[in-house]
């Protein structure tokens, strides 16, 4: 049994992975400020007497003894993350400096959640880890990949200069249960909006891409990079690289919930990343993992989850 800290663990992705965590037989502090994330998405595990939650905004340190921290702690969506600019990129760069110092003092093996984003809006596709991405440094996305890029930059930085024993992960894209209903991003917004015989709102042309992987694949990722040898710390994309335009997600959607809703186009926001999919070669070497969810079976789950609360 290991003592583990999750920063972020009520959020969407946290609270897969402290179950996980929790039914793996460890000890699990589950640390969160609770903008983003919500008790119930951990209220199955409050009687647990290997589960604590504990209130932390992770801007300021914290102390506790445990063997690994995965970084969670950060708004994913960008109408949330955006809302409080200013407090997103703190979140992300002294969150992670709290964590990293608290890793420092335990010797404890700790995870960065990064993503995507990294990559701005790519050039290169699909994307490798050695592509350097093509961010706009000051736009409205900006405290959001700026803050992911500079804490990737200290997770490295704490690794050669302290010899922090650290991994870090590149999400993209991912859906499941447990997402909030007014979240905002697209897989969630258009379940919602398809149940409840609203419109789907697709910004842009809809012929943008993105690559949907579903929860259960990311959390069986993060648990394999944690376990691998202190020598590989990545960083590693977790993705399915099957690319999808987000017309033919609304198309599917539709398709699958029987709705009558109509799909209405609505402005792209700024900066919004034209493509993207994850080059998986090196988590399929390094982890020996690679998502086995597809789009509709994943859809099917949500849509099912989001039956009984969507309207
Ligand atoms: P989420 O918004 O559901 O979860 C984030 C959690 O962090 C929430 O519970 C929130 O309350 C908490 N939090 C935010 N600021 C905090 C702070 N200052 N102190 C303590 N807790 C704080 O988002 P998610 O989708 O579960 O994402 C989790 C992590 O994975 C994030 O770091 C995100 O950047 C990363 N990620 C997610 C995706 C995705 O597609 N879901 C993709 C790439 C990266
Ligand atoms: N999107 C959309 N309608 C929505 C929500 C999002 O068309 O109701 C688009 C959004 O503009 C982007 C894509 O779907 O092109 C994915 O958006 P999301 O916020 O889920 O993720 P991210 O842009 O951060 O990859």
């Amino acid at each position: 049994m290991k003592r583990i800290l999750v920063s972020g663990g009520a959020g969407f992705i946290g609270s897969h992975l402290c179950t996980r965590l929790i039914n793996e037989g460890h000890d699990v502090i589950c640390l969160d400020n609770f903008f983003t994330g919500s008790k119930n998405n951990i209220i199955h595990l409050m009687d647990n007497h290997h589960f604590e939650l504990v209130r932390h905004d992770v801007t300021h340190p914290y102390t506790a003894e445990v063997d690994e921290i995965y970084n969670l702690a950060c708004p994913a969506s960008p109408i949330y993350y955006q809302y409080d600019a200013i407090q997103t990129a703190k979140t992300s760069v002294m969150g992670a400096i709290n964590m990293l110092g608290l890793a420092q003092r335990l010797n404890a093996r700790i995870l960065q959640a990064s993503t995507s984003e990294v990559y701005g809006d790519p050039i290169v596709h699909p994307q490798t880890e050695d592509y350097w991405g093509n961010v706009n440094p000051i736009g409205i996305r900006s405290c959001y990949d700026e803050g992911k890029r500079c804490a990737e930059t200290l997770f490295m930085d704490y690794h050669r200069q302290n010899k922090v024993r650290i991994k870090i992960i590149r999400i993209f894209n991912t859906y499941g249960p447990k997402m909030l209903p007014h979240d905002g991003r697209v897989v969630s917004n258009f379940v919602v909006q398809a149940l409840c015989n609203n419109d789907i709102t697709i910004y842009g042309s809809g012929e943008q891409t993105r690559s949907f992987q579903y929860i259960d694949d990311l959390i069986e990722g993060m648990v394999r990079m944690m376990n691998t040898d202190d020598d590989f710390v990545g960083p590693v994309n977790i993705g399915n690289p099957n690319e999808f335009s987000i017309l033919e997600l609304a198309e599917k959607v539709i398709r699958l919930t029987n709705s009558s809703s109509k799909i209405i186009f609505k402005p792209l926001p700024f900066d919004d990343p034209k493509q993207r999919q994850p080059d998986i070669s090196l988590a399929k070497e390094k982890l020996n993992w690679h998502p086995t969810v597809q789009l509709e079976e994943g859809l099917e789950n949500m849509i099912e989850y989001f039956k009984y609360i969507a309207c």
